[in-house]
């Protein structure tokens, strides 16, 4: 299991998530992105999913690093 974990404060808006991997990132009318069905905890939003996809492409093409793909070790 993958853990996707956005620190969402960070996010500029700049959309290079969601060109590359749109079935997980919507942008949101505030400016920045969402990670769709993205949980809050401490802040940040957290999604565990089997494989992390185009997430590994999402988090490689963010300027600011705030896309996290960790391993789901919970
Ligand atoms: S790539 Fe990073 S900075 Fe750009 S919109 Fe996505 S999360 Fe925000």
């Amino acid at each position: 299991m993958k853990k996707i974990v956005f620190e969402r404060e960070k996010c500029i808006g700049c959309g290079a998530c969601v060109s590359v991997c749109p079935s997980f990132w919507e942008t949101s009318n505030d400016g920045k992105v969402d990670l769709k069905e993205g949980v809050e905890e401490d802040g940040n939003f957290k999604r565990e999913m089997e494989d992390a996809g185009c997430n590994q492409e999402a988090s490689q093409s963010c300027p600011v690093q705030c896309i996290h793909v960790k391993e789901n070790d919970s």
